[in-house]
């Protein structure tokens, strides 16, 4: 893949696709900014050379057709311009590829950065729309994907938007570099004991990456909602514990070929029970074997958060996606911050997949720790699968 660094780029338009989908608190204040900082090197390097940047990003998921305010770009245009410490504005666009995007695209001078409102206010976002992305596409030169989280979806202005620059005019930005070549380099030639850690909350989503995993690593270790999964093939009763009663052979195959493979598989062997899903209520620790009828397991227990520290000890490569239990609820936490805790502790290189698992990492206070935490869930996930992504694809 070719990167920003290898174009003609100096005084030119250039569009850069963003990722600016950061979560949010309920009074609209952005809570983890870690996407527009990781965007900042394009960025700088493009206002270095005197471009005229457009920049352009999803936000969540509007209806289409539908301005609604609380889908608005505007608290990321302040926040990037918080992060880029320069003195001149950034001009926010009211519109995609309305009338004021392009007053103001028009208006733009040597370093002057313009950020268009939410991509998906237009339908044809979504739609890959071919007319979308050239109106898209005659604002700038030079194309740009630093999206790497928004790279696993064949949308207008990861995917169509590309036909209209040749090779010389698109690439990816230094954020999409680093995030593929980790990935790729880590998959390929990793330093070995190289342990996965998979949790959240079902393995359907996680059923080719697991499969994947298993050829290349030389341990599994499983938790969150997708160990009941695995806990039930091997015939142990999980209550009302997260199950998927259709993948129980596939869970089977998958601990099969580890055992072909000579992969050790490690499951929880206790849990945090509950009677019901929610905090305010009676919660047990109890080993797999004495989960109560009707109850659900909602954190892996003390006994395995030791028993995967122990699996963990000797590793030089972890990648971790999926947290090890309802982790947005304090009182079945703790496995996941454990979990953080010590992988973060290891010598191993480390990298942290998924925006659930990232958002472990941060609130345990261990982000800084790791060598790495992809800004993207489902792109990383894909990487992991073995696929590429159509906004790499894309960019060829
Ligand atoms: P995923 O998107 O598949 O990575 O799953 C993340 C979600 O899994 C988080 O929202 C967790 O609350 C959820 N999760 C983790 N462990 C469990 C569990 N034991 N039971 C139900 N949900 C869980």
């Amino acid at each position: 893949m070719k990167t920003v660094k290898d174009l003609d780029i100096d005084g030119k338009r250039v569009f850069i696709r963003c990722d600016f989908n950061v979560p949010k608190d309920e009074f609209g204040n952005i809570t983890d900014d870690r996407r527009i900082r990781e965007a900042l090197t394009t960025i700088r390097y493009c206002i270095d050379r005197d471009c005229k940047i457009i920049l352009a990003s999803h936000y969540e998921r509007p209806k289409a057709g539908e301005y609604e305010a609380k889908y608005s770009l505007v608290p990321v245009a302040k926040r990037l311009h918080t992060l880029l410490k320069i003195k001149r504005d950034i001009f926010m666009a009211e519109d995609v590829i309305g009338e004021d995007a392009q007053a103001k695209a028009n208006a733009l001078e040597a370093g002057d950065v313009l950020l268009l409102e939410n991509l998906r206010y237009e339908e044809g976002e979504t739609a890959n729309d071919a007319d979308f992305a050239s109106k898209l596409a005659d604002f700038a030169d030079i194309y740009i994907n630093d999206a790497f989280g928004a790279s696993h979806r064949k949308h207008a202005s990861i995917d169509a938007i590309t036909k209209f620059f040749d090779s010389e005019h698109k690439a990816g930005g230094f954020l999409m570099g680093k995030e593929v070549n980790f990935f790729s380099k880590i998959l390929q030639n990793p330093i070995r004991p190289f342990v996965a850690v998979v949790g959240g909350s079902k393995v359907s989503g996680k059923l080719e990456a697991l499969t994947n995993l298993v050829t290349k690593v030389d341990k599994v270790i499983i938790g969150g909602g997708m160990a009941f999964t695995f806990l039930k093939a091997q015939g142990h009763e999980v209550g009302n514990s997260l199950v998927e009663d259709d993948l129980l052979q596939e869970a089977r195959d998958i601990m099969q070929k580890a055992q072909d493979l000579g992969v050790k598989f490690y499951l929880p062997v206790d849990v945090v029970a509950a009677a019901e899903f929610s905090e305010n209520t009676t919660v047990k620790f109890v080993p797999i074997q004495e989960i109560p009828k009707g109850w659900m397991g909602l954190d892996i227990g003390p006994a395995s958060t030791r028993l995967f520290r122990e699996a963990l000890n000797d590793a030089q490569t972890i990648i971790w996606n999926g947290p090890m239990g309802v982790y947005e609820m304090d009182r079945y936490s703790k496995g996941s911050m454990a979990m953080s805790n010590n992988i973060a502790q290891t010598h191993a290189t480390t990298i942290v997949g998924g925006g659930d698992t990232a958002d472990v990492t941060q609130r345990a206070g261990d982000a800084d720790e790791m060598t790495f935490v992809s800004t993207g869930g489902g792109a990383s996930l894909k990487l992991i699968e073995g696929d590429t992504l159509p906004g790499i694809e894309a960019l060829k």
